[in-house]
């Protein structure tokens, strides 16, 4: 890889350049390896490159589930979160939360998600994507694993839907979009708040202010890629090797050092995520 090529290995490629190496590893908790247009083992090579050492890559439907899972079998380094996203709940069977249920209890599989509520898009209707978050909640809770939510304009219920069913153990907010006032509310009842690229955008001040509230230990950095590529690449392809920039946005915003921020971030993975 030079630096002439992107990561996808060729000339003038769309993706951005390398940023720098951060100074202790950290890891992606929310991506979608499967929609990159990079083969899995280039996207991890450039990951590796900056200090990103490991990824979460995440299920939004069956196929895609079954895809992470079988990535986190086949890759070092890489672990699957299977669920049914929000928009992909319309009348949702049992026989379909069934199948997350049996790929969640799989050992490279450490996230039930991403779920929650999407009231945003509201492609699938309400009752549906409700009566799946709460099924998912019930299968984080029986399998040990982490549940990672999907929260657009939703917070009100996903909150409320999370009291009534008694969350589990291990939470974490994706892509987190509260402002202040949530980050404490979450911050008081132990979920992590995971934020991603837009945290670096120039209008996200509210979000930065949610960062800069939120505990340090329960920080999580993400891509969500290919989605929400960090400044000053917005607009271009998102991938793992990218967090190094939202990293040191975040640090700047809780006022600690890079490799402290680092060092919070990877500890923080490894008791949700972990053991690696
Ligand atoms: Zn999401
Ligand atoms: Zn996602």
């Amino acid at each position: 890889m030079t630096s002439s090529r992107g990561i996808d290995g060729s000339r003038g490629s769309s993706f951005p350049p390398l940023p720098e190496r951060l100074p202790v590893e950290v890891f992606d908790s929310h991506c979608h390896l499967d929609l990159l247009d990079v083969p899995v083992p280039r996207a991890l090579a450039a990951a590796h490159a900056v200090g990103v050492r490991r990824v979460l890559t995440i299920g939004v439907d069956l196929s895609s589930s079954s895809w992470s899972a079988e990535a986190g079998r086949e890759h070092g380094d890489v672990y699957a979160g299977v669920a049914m996203h929000p928009n992909e709940t319309t009348g949702i069977t049992d026989d379909v939360l069934r199948d997350i249920a049996v790929m969640a209890e799989l050992p490279q599989v450490r996230a039930v998600g991403e779920t929650g509520l999407d009231y945003y898009r509201d492609w699938a209707p309400l009752e549906d994507q409700q009566r799946s978050f709460r099924a998912h909640i019930e299968i984080a809770k029986s399998t040990g694993k982490t549940l990672v939510i999907h929260d657009r304009e939703a917070h009100d219920d996903v909150l409320r839907i999370l009291a009534e069913e008694g969350a589990p153990d291990k939470v974490v907010f994706h892509c987190f979009s509260g402002d202040a006032t949530m980050a404490k509310e979450c911050a008081a009842k132990g979920y992590v708040m995971s934020f991603a690229g837009n945290v670096t955008f120039k209008n996200a001040a509210s979000l930065r202010e949610a960062l800069r509230v939120a505990p340090l230990e329960l920080v999580l950095v993400e891509t969500d890629a290919p989605f929400l590529t960090p400044m000053p690449h917005r607009g271009k392809p998102n991938a793992s090797y990218l967090i190094p920039l939202t990293v040191r946005s975040m640090a700047e915003v809780k006022q600690v050092d890079v490799a402290e921020m680092c060092a919070a971030i990877a500890a923080t993975g490894e008791r949700l995520f972990g053991p690696w």
